[in-house]
């Protein structure tokens, strides 16, 4: 139980790998606001991870608007007594050719993807130093903010900051006990993905073992970075992409 009584904010909580991420944390000790556009799920997930017998809440959120992301900081000091932690996961698509990436939705990816990784920092450190206590931030980027992929040149340059914002955030908030680190992960079956089974298995392809990546494995490598056994990893991406940016064949 290394997270035994730690306060932690799951973006993107009710589905795919934020979801399975308020599982794993929960298991680990952690008590939990699972933090949703979609409160109806947000509120199913929260239900469940009580059955594991943590604290836990939930909050509807749109994560890229600071002020509700401040909220979202506030509810959960008022619920959970204290903040040690942010999963900043929450994150969309939005698929289109480069010469129809009009502005609306270049800027619709960067505020969801990008710009809801620093308010979860800011308004969660600001808060965190307040209040005198330590913990971590996980940033969910992805393989795509290291490799470009056609359509998703939005995506691409989102993810890319994240994992920037990984680096210096770390850089600016180690004198104050918290801890920034980010993961990427490679295709992993969720909703995200779609259902078109022929898109899913070329995808699939990609990785190693050709699978599409559960997010239950995506959710384990997450909880363990937010652990004292991560303490030695700051500022840095993971990977966990089963191999994806490894080879190329
Ligand atoms: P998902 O669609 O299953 O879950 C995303 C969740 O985020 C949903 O519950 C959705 O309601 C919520 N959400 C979306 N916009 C929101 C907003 N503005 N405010 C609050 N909540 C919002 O997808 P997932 O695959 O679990 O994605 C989680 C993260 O992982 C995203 O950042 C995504 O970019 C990243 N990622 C996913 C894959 C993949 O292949 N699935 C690969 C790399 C990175």
């Amino acid at each position: 139980m290394e997270l035994k009584d730690q306060a932690i904010i799951v973006t993107g909580g009710a589905s795919g790998i934020g979801r399975e991420a308020c599982f794993a944390l929960a298991r680990m000790g952690a008590d939990i606001v699972v933090a949703d556009f979609n409160a109806e799920g947000a509120a199913k997930v929260a239900e469940e991870v009580q059955a594991l017998g943590v604290a836990a809440h939930s909050f509807q959120v749109d994560v890229s608007v600071a002020q509700e992301v401040e909220a979202l900081v506030d509810f959960t000091v008022e619920r959970l007594g204290t903040l040690n932690g942010l999963f900043n996961n929450a994150g969309i698509g939005l698929v289109k050719p480069f010469l129809e990436m009009d502005p609306a939705s270049y800027l619709k990816v960067i505020e969801v993807d990008q710009h809801s990784v620093y308010y979860g920092m800011y308004y969660g450190a600001k808060k965190m130093v307040e209040l005198g206590t330590k913990g971590t931030f996980v940033n969910t980027a992805s393989i795509y903010g290291s490799v470009a992929s056609r359509g998703n040149f939005n995506y691409n340059a989102a993810k890319a900051a994240v994992i920037a914002m990984t680096r210096s955030g770390a850089l600016e908030l180690a004198e104050h006990g918290i801890r920034v680190v980010g993961i990427a992960p490679g295709y992993i079956d969720t909703p995200i993905l779609g259902t078109d089974k022929g898109v899913k298995d070329q995808l699939a392809a990609q990785h190693m073992h050709k699978e599409l990546i559960a997010p239950e494995k995506v959710a384990s490598v997450a909880a363990y970075l937010f652990t004292d056994a991560a303490q030695a990893i700051n500022g840095s991406t993971v990977p966990v992409d089963d191999g994806f940016l490894a080879f190329k064949e």
